[in-house]
């Protein structure tokens, strides 16, 4: 039976040429990056080659981009140390963030006196930026929080706009960038925000490795204490094998993005004329537009049918995603879904479908069939 991977967004297949790079370094180079010694001169070469390799395809400064061991990490970090350390007194974030963020948010909000708004969410998913504006006209010291590609639904964030919003009411600006980073360009020299953050896991490197992007000067904290590790901002030994192939898997992501985000596109728009002919009523949850890697549709199943629907395509081998990863099984429906549909359609199920460039329209048939069948 051929196996058919279709959540990317949930996670991605390493590169091979990642898993070479990463097989070398961990049989040849095992130095401790913090040792003065051969070789831990060595390692250090390793992970300071892989900081530069990272800035340079983000157009950003080597010391701005910290390791960290996820996204997760990273957003957490950014969040905490905003309202410890940067004297920020409300954060404005939206109710379609990753958990990363909105439980950060939520558990800050109960240690220190943070207030917290969340900007409205339009039918097709997209923030209102007008709203964005009047929450901003208020004069307090804001954390933005936004995400640049929800996982979910794809919807993306102008990040330009959003920035320019902030800069122009002297908010600091975080986006939790873990769908986009790989998968579109940054120029982060013009782009105005202070804070993104990275995951390998998600551009076909490997998991447990991750990074925060912190503009110069803007006066962060470590999240937690010990070595010097990272300038003091992140202690703990390096995962130097790990960072040496997520460096390996953006460059690579890089290098071939123009080529894949075409094949990628190509078959997105397959999958939609697929569903739609044999679905004709298929929703698209968001909007039409949405980032070229996520597809999230309302099928028009009957109630008998709808428990079944995963349960059925992975018999098959065929992985798709309910929600987003950590809730499939779950029967609480997505919080994100839960924003921007109605109660009625909200009971119908919907599906995430995310593409990778080793998807096939193969993959995109023997999904569309093993639907009707179901
Ligand atoms: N933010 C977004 C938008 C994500 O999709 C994910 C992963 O699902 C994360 C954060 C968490 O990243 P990590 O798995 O590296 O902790």
């Amino acid at each position: 039976m051929k196996k058919v991977y279709l959540d990317n967004a949930a996670t991605t297949a390493v590169r091979p040429e990642v898993v070479q790079e990463m097989i070398k370094v961990l049989a040849e180079d095992y130095g401790n990056p913090s040792s003065t010694h051969s070789f831990g001169r060595s390692a250090k070469v390793l992970l300071e080659t892989a900081r530069k390799s990272i800035a340079k395809q983000l157009n950003a400064n080597a010391q701005e981009i910290i390791f960290t061991s996820c996204g997760t990490e990273a957003d957490n970090w950014i969040i905490r140390s905003a309202v410890r350390d940067l004297g920020v007194t409300r954060i404005i974030t939206s109710k379609i963030e990753h958990h990363a963020v909105l439980y950060a948010v939520a558990a800050v909000q109960k240690e220190y006196a943070v207030a917290v708004d969340y900007v409205s969410i339009l039918p097709n998913g997209e923030i209102d930026y007008t709203h964005l504006s009047d929450l901003l006209a208020q004069d307090k010291k804001t954390l933005v929080s936004l995400m640049h590609v929800n996982n979910e639904i794809g919807t993306v964030l102008d990040l330009e706009r959003t920035g320019r919003i902030c800069k122009q009411y002297g908010a600091y600006f975080h986006s939790d960038t873990v769908q986009s980073v790989g998968k579109t360009t940054f120029d982060l020299q013009t782009l105005p925000v202070d804070f993104i953050v990275g995951s390998a896991h998600k551009f076909h490197g490997p998991k447990g490795a991750g990074f925060a992007f912190i503009r110069k000067n803007t006066g962060i904290q470590p999240l937690f204490f010990g070595g010097e590790q990272e300038k003091g901002l992140r202690a703990g030994t390096e995962a130097v094998h790990q960072i040496a192939g997520m460096a390996k898997a953006l460059e690579l992501s890089y290098a071939n993005l123009e080529a894949e985000q075409q094949h990628i596109t190509d078959l997105k728009n397959y999958l939609i004329a697929a569903l739609k002919e044999a679905f004709p009523e298929t929703g698209i949850n968001g909007s039409e537009k949405g980032f070229y890697n996520i597809v999230n549709v309302l099928l028009p199943f009957s109630d008998d049918k709808t428990a079944m629907i995963l349960f059925n395509l992975d018999m098959k081998g065929i992985a798709v995603s309910r929600g987003s990863a950590c809730q499939s099984g779950s029967i609480k429906p997505s919080h994100v879904l839960a924003e921007i549909l109605s109660d009625e359609a909200i009971k119908k199920p919907s599906l995430r479908i995310s593409l990778g460039h080793d998807n096939t329209k193969e993959d995109i048939d023997l999904f569309v069939e093993a639907l009707k069948a179901v």
